[in-house]
């Protein structure tokens, strides 16, 4: 099931020196990939340099063709995935399940729109003149990718970036490297040239940095968080290199008197407890106005206790392990701290020592406010404080108060209510009575500190194109 090599240029080959792979939920080792270092970072620039020109030049139905392929050969191999997923990362099998299903929504979604990256033609001023543009791919993409869905965001680059005619080095997570590798296993079942997609796993900063200082490499293409997305934007400058950087959120969750409220609370654990809090657009602060205050902590609070936490293999589990002791130290500290600051846990509030795993009760804490770390840093789990305000233009200026800018939610059942609130949003992704908003088809990225380019929808492959303008005289 596992597969411990790494892949350049069409040959898989192991390493003396690994990198070791933990299931979350027990501690256990898994097994171990290779550590690839400088060495291998420039074989496979330079095997994803000469495979370039065929693919580019290939047919946009060819290209789609083979991300067809791909895509059935994902589906056909949809539970294997989603053991490997469930056990390096931790989430529960059936969100492992519809985290392939999202996935693969990718790889369809820009196999079908490979063929559409049309062109122009512009009018001329002068009648001996022909003026096109032309959407060309921007070359070798190097993508970086993290461990909370290690399956969507290696299809959520490469797909579009294959479908545009661009080949690709690609370092998934060290968490959660085995997804990664059964994706590609299979990309090159369904055909995909050798060189096209080569994978590495190894050190970040010197396989990366390679690609960084390689001018071959035309754009880097990260999910992560924002320290390491504005390093890699700075390091980029040197050679130019074009940026999609997906970085993390501080997404305000916005409930009015005017919600409904079982939808509301329905839309907050969808949006909270996902993936255990583990997603960039996780609700990460909620805001409830006044009146309804109560009743929405208390219905959020019953439905949070009843949650089953456990190994994800195990049927009826509803929230997974963190991914590691950092993420549950986290947590903690967060919770510690607006508890310190006057927060009352209504439930959950501590790590379950007797668990061998990262596991953290999810838990819903009420008299939140702005001075506590969970109201202004991405907790990344599952932790949900609780503000109250009284007007919606109070609940603007709260959600807004941040540098990040990736997602929110409104619920609110009153249409006039609801749309000012979201006009008002600085925020590149909105759930207006919508917990789950993301879509293959549609564009998905931050305003802000949160990230620059679009993933997803007909923009997505838009940032893997280059403009070219050639104006035509007389022949
Ligand atoms: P997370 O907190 O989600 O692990 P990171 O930004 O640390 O976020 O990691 C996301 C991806 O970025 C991973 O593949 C990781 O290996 C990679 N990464 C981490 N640090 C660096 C770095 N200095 N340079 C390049 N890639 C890095």
């Amino acid at each position: 099931m596992f597969i411990h090599k790494n892949l350049i240029n069409g040959v898989w080959f192991d390493s003396r020196e690994t990198v070791t792979v933990m299931n979350p939920a027990t501690k256990e080792i898994l097994g171990t990939v290779p550590a690839s270092g400088q060495k291998e970072a420039l074989q496979a620039v330079d095997a994803a340099a000469e495979a370039l020109p065929e693919w580019a030049f290939a047919t946009a139905y060819k290209r789609s063709s083979f991300l067809r392929k791909w895509h059935d050969l994902i589906e056909e191999n949809k539970d294997t995935l989603a053991r490997i997923m469930t056990l390096e990362q931790g989430k529960p099998l059936n969100e492992a399940l519809a985290e392939i299903s999202y996935a693969n929504s990718y790889v369809i979604w820009y196999a079908e729109e490979a063929k559409r990256m049309y062109g122009e033609l512009i009018p001329a001023s002068a009648n001996d003149k022909r003026l096109f543009v032309k959407k060309v791919p921007v070359g070798v993409v190097a993508a970086i990718t993290p461990w909370n869905f290690p399956a969507a965001m290696i299809t959520r680059k490469l797909a579009p970036a294959l479908a545009a005619g661009c080949t690709v080095v690609l370092k998934p997570s060290e968490e959660t490297p085995f997804t990664a590798l059964k994706l590609v296993q299979l990309a090159e079942q369904a055909g995909i040239p050798s060189g096209v997609i080569n994978i590495l796993t190894g050190d970040a900063k010197e396989i990366v940095g390679v690609w960084q200082r390689d001018h071959r490499v035309r754009k880097i293409t990260f999910t992560g968080s924002t320290p390491v997305g504005k390093l890699l934007m700075k390091q980029g400058a040197d050679t130019m290199k074009k940026m999609s950087l997906e970085l993390g959120g501080q997404a305000p969750f916005i409930v009015t008197n005017k919600a409904d409220l079982n939808e509301a609370v329905k839309g907050a654990i969808a949006s909270k407890f996902r993936n255990g809090g583990q997603a960039c657009v996780a609700a990460n602060r909620f805001y409830v106005q006044e009146d309804v205050a109560d009743e929405f902590i208390s219905r959020f609070a019953e439905l949070t206790a009843k949650l089953t936490v456990g190994n994800g293999l195990e049927s009826g589990t509803v929230i997974g392990p963190l991914i590691n002791e950092k993420a549950v130290m986290k947590v903690e500290e967060h919770v510690h701290d607006a508890v310190s600051k006057g927060a009352v846990v209504l439930t959950g509030g501590s790590r379950m020592v007797e668990e061998v795993g990262f596991y953290f009760q999810p838990t819903v804490l009420k008299n939140a406010n702005h001075n506590m770390l969970c109201m202004t840093e991405e907790t990344f789990g599952p932790v949900a404080p609780v503000m109250t305000f009284q007007t919606v233009e109070e609940a603007v200026k709260l959600a807004n108060d941040t540098p990040y800018g990736l997602a929110a939610y409104v619920y609110s059942s009153d249409i006039n209510e609801a749309l000012s609130l979201v006009e008002k949003l600085e925020y590149g992704v909105v759930g207006l009575n919508d917990g789950m908003p993301s879509a293959a088809q549609a564009p998905f990225g931050g305003f802000k500190e949160s990230g620059n380019g679009r993933e997803g929808g007909r923009q997505g492959i838009e940032d893997y194109l280059e403009v070219k303008y050639i104006s035509m005289g007389s022949i």
